[in-house]
């Protein structure tokens, strides 16, 4: 499997992609076709089909937004695995209905969606995301909603589902940037399960991380070039992140408890957003 986050999602090429949207804005459809016959070599544009990791979360869906561009056909993959509270796979359904019907060119390439349900992660894992405890930082020094080995896990099922559905592409919301310091969303973890499961499959795959070098700011503004006002609308009314599962609260940035670490990194990347922006 060949990993390209840092192709795809390093800082030069988010700066490159930003102003190509700004100017296709500006020029029209036009300048866009010619623009993106720029774009750097490598890159699967309109070409193939690619497999989203999709929660129902800001990240994955800025991330779904992002495939949507750049697939002929995207299918996305969740996992239920007994987490604290339902609202997040609620928002998932709610989200993906929504999504293909604001994004012109979603509803023609979103396919389907795999759920799988993976009760033996919540089992084997006692963190505060699939148990009712508090949130404190644990003796390694991670945040106890640090659920070992998750998205190991989850890009291994994504991979097998890939491999049977003849994707040769992944995407997922990993991030560097603001990760808490998970171990399983560093970039050197990720390359490492890409060679991995190439081995294993014996076949070519591609992992797509277009949010790993950005912070949450960053990712609201991706967003709001991905799909303007109407994703970012969308985000803040349907995509859930607070981990005490609080939806009675609706802040400027979306719903949430407001104090939870999920909630405050969105929070605060909202406001830097609205500030740049502004
Ligand atoms: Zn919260």
């Amino acid at each position: 499997m060949e990993y390209r986050s840092g192709l795809l999602a390093s800082p030069a090429r988010n700066a490159f992609q930003n102003t190509r949207n700004r100017a296709a804005h500006l020029c029209g459809p036009l300048f866009l076709l010619w623009w993106r016959s720029l774009e750097p070599s490598g890159v699967e544009l309109m070409t193939s089909k690619a497999l989203v990791l999709f929660s129902g979360g800001q990240d994955s869906t800025v991330c779904l937004a992002w495939a949507l561009e750049r697939f002929e056909s995207v299918e996305t993959i969740g996992f239920d695995y007994g987490q604290r509270h339902r609202i997040e796979l609620d928002a998932r359904r709610e989200v993906l209905c929504r999504l293909g019907k604001i994004l012109p060119q979603g509803a023609g390439r979103l396919g389907q969606d795999h759920l799988l349900v993976l009760p033996e992660l919540g089992a084997i894992s006692d963190t505060a995301l699939t148990r009712n405890a508090e949130i404190v930082m644990t003796d390694a020094g991670l945040p106890s909603t640090f659920v070992p080995g998750r998205n190991v896990i989850f890009l291994t099922y994504a991979a097998a589902i890939a491999y049977r559905r003849d994707i040769s592409t992944l995407v997922g919301g990993m991030c560097e940037t603001d990760y808490s310091g998970y171990p399983d969303c560093r970039n050197a973890t990720l390359a490492s399960l890409a060679d991995s499961l190439s081995l294993a499959m014996d076949r070519k795959f591609m992992i797509e991380t277009p949010l790993m070098y950005l912070d949450k700011a960053a990712t609201w503004a991706l967003g709001n070039d991905l799909g303007g006002a109407a994703l970012v609308e969308l985000i803040v009314e349907h995509t859930h992140t607070c981990y005490l599962g609080e939806r009675s609260h609706r802040y400027s940035w979306g719903y949430g408890c407001g104090r939870c670490p999920a909630c405050e990194l969105r929070a605060k990347g909202f406001e830097k957003w609205q500030t740049e922006a502004n």
